[in-house]
C-alpha cells in the first residue's frame, strides 16, 4: 500500500528544507511503503540508505507518528525496486538487502525485517547504569562472533535491551550489507518452532537459523517451559556459537534465575559474556531526556527535563511516554514547554504514582519478596534475614515517597532516624560490590514503581 499523503508531507517538507540537487539525489530516488504501521523505504545504495537513517529517518518517523494511530516501525532497504512485503504479524524477523530468492517458504524469512533504524548507537544514551552492556555490545558489533558469544544482556523492562540488541544488528547491517541476521522475538521463535512442527519443514527451520551470521533473540525468558523450544534452540545456539557467528541474548533476568529453563541452556548462555542493563540514575534520566527531545525536534530546558526526571523514575520507556505528553499537551494548547506545563500535562500521572508508591506499599512489597511478614520488618528482631530486608524497605522508602528520615524510622516500629540513615549507607554499598542484593533491590524498585 502506498499512503501518499504521508509520504507527500515529507516531500514537500524536504523540498522547502533541502536545495533542489539534495532532494533530487537523496529523497527523490527513494521508494516509500506502508503496511499498517510498518514503513518501507528503498534506497538505491548504501550511501543514500546511511544518509537517509542519519538526517532524515527523525523527520519522516516524527511525521509518520502523526499520521499513524501507534509508533511507526520502520525498514530501510537497498533495492531497485520495493520487494513484497508480508503481513507484519508474520514470526520471524530477518534482514537481508540481497533481494528475494523465489523459495516461497524462505521468503517469509528473508523479506521481514525487524531492524528498526533508529534503534542505533547514536541515540542510546550511556551512563553508569547501562556503561558496561553498551560497551559489551559495542565491541560485539565491531567483531562478531570473536569475543563475546553469547552476549547475554539482561535487565528489567523498559531499561533499553532491546534499543541494545537492535543497535548491534544495525551497526553490522551497515558494515556488512551482504550479513545474514535476524532479530527475533522469542515469542515468534516459538511460533516458528510450532509451524515447523505443523508443516514438516524442519530442515529448512534448521537450515535458515544455523545458516546465519547473526542472530538477535530478545526476551529469551518467553521459552522458559517450552522444552521443545529449548531444545531446538540449544542446538542453533551451539551450531552459531561453533561456527563463530554471532548470538546475543536478551532475558528480563540472570541466566541461572530463569525458572523453567533447563540447566544446560542456562549454563550455555554464561559462556561468553553476561551483563546488566539497570535503571538510570537521576542525571542519566535527565540526558535521555534531553537527547530524546532534541531528537523528535522539540528541544525543552533543562528545569524541565529535571522536573520529569525526578518524578518518572521507573523506566526509560515511561521517561518517553511522558515526553510524549508534554508535548502533544503543549501543541494543543498552544504553550510552550514550561515546568508548569509540564506538571499540568502529567497531573494524572504523577498523582497515580504518588498515589502507589506507600510506605505500606513498601513495606508488604518487600516483606512478599523475602518471604516474611511485615509484622518481622516492624518488629526488633536483628537476624540477618530479617534485618536486611527491612534496611532494603527502608532505603526503597529514602528513593521513593517524600517521607523524612524520622517519619521513616517511625513507620518502621518506632526507630530513630539514624538507624534508617545506617541502612541507607549499608545498602548503597552493598549495592556498590553488584552483589546478587543489587539485583535485588533493582527488581524491588522497578516492581514498586511500575
Ligand atoms: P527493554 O527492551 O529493555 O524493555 P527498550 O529497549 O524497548 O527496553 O527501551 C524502551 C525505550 O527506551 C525505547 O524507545 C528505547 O529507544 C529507549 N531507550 C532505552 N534505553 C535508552 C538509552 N540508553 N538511550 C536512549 N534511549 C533509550
Ligand atoms: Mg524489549
Amino acid at each position: 500500500m502506498r499512503d501518499n499523503t504521508l509520504w507527500n508531507s515529507c516531500l514537500l517538507f524536504f523540498e522547502g528544507t533541502l536545495t533542489s540537487q539534495q532532494f533530487n539525489s537523496w529523497i527523490k530516488p527513494l521508494t516509500f511503503e506502508i503496511h499498517g504501521n510498518k514503513i518501507t523505504l528503498t534506497a538505491p545504495n548504501s550511501f543514500t540508505l546511511k544518509l537517509v537513517q542519519g538526517r532524515f529517518l527523525p523527520e519522516i518517523s516524527k511525521r509518520a507518528e502523526l499520521f499513524l494511530s501507534c509508533p511507526p516501525s520502520f525498514e530501510l532497504r537497498i533495492g531497485e525496486r520495493p520487494l513484497n512485503l508480508l503481513p507484519s504479524t508474520l514470526p520471524v524477523a530477518i534482514t537481508n538487502i540481497i533481494p528475494p530468492i523465489s523459495q516461497p517458504t524462505l521468503n517469509k524469512h528473508k523479506n521481514q525485517n525487524k531492524l528498526n533504524p533508529l534503534l542505533s548507537f547514536e541515540n542510546f544514551v550511556t551512563g553508569k547504569a547501562n556503561q558496561l552492556a553498551h560497551a559489551a555490545a559495542i565491541q560485539v558489533a565491531e567483531t562478531p562472533g570473536t569475543t563475546y558469544n553469547p552476549l547475554f544482556i539482561y535487565g528489567g523492562v523498559g531499561l533499553g535491551k532491546t534499543h541494545l540488541i537492535q543497535a548491534i544488528g544495525n551497526h553490522i547491517k551497515l558494515e556488512n550489507a551482504q550479513a545474514k541476521i535476524c532479530y527475533v522475538h522469542a515469542t515468534n521463535y516459538i511460533s516458528d518452532v510450532v509451524r515447523a512442527f505443523q508443516t514438516k519443514k524442519f530442515d529448512e527451520f534448521k537450515q535458515f537459523y544455523n545458516s546465519l551470521d547473526l542472530l538477535l533473540i530478545d526476551d529469551i525468558q518467553f521459552i522458559a517451559d517450552k522444552t521443545g523450544t529449548q531444545q531446538e534452540f540449544f542446538y542453533t545456539l551451539n551450531s552459531l556459537i561453533d561456527g563463530h557467528k554471532q548470538v546475543v541474548i536478551t532475558c528480563d533476568t540472570f541466566p541461572k534465575e530463569i525458572s523453567g529453563m533447563t540447566p544446560r541452556l542456562t549454563s550455555r548462555f554464561s559462556w561468553g559474556l553476561t551483563v546488566a542493563v539497570e535503571p538510570p540514575g537521576l542525571e542519566m534520566r535527565v540526558a535521555i531526556l534531553l537527547q530524546k527531545a532534541a531528537i523528535s525536534n522539540n528541544p525543552i530546558s533543562e528545569d524541565v527535563a529535571f522536573f520529569i526526571a525526578k518524578h518518572i523514575r521507573s523506566n526509560i520507556r515511561e521517561l518517553e511516554g511522558a515526553l510524549k505528553r508534554i508535548d502533544a499537551y503543549s501543541k494543543f494548547h498552544k504553550r510552550i514547554i514550561s515546568v508548569e506545563l509540564a506538571k499540568e500535562a502529567l497531573k494524572d500521572l504523577l498523582a497515580s504514582q504518588n498515589k502507589q508508591i506507600s510506605i505500606e506499599n513498601i513495606q508488604k512489597t518487600v516483606a512478599d519478596f523475602y518471604r516474611i511478614k511485615v509484622a518481622d520488618l516492624l518488629s526488633k528482631k536483628r537476624t540477618r534475614l530479617i534485618a536486611r530486608p527491612r534496611q532494603i524497605a527502608m532505603c526503597l522508602a529514602r528513593e521513593l515517597t517524600q517521607l523524612s528520615l524520622p517519619e521513616i524510622g517511625a513507620a518502621f516500629g518506632g526507630r530513630d532516624h539514624t538507624t534508617v540513615m545506617y541502612a541507607c549507607k549499608t545498602i548503597e554499598s552493598l549495592r556498590n560490590l553488584n552483589s546478587p542484593l543489587n539485583a535485588d533491590f533493582n527488581l524491588l524498585n522497578q516492581t514498586l514503581r511500575n
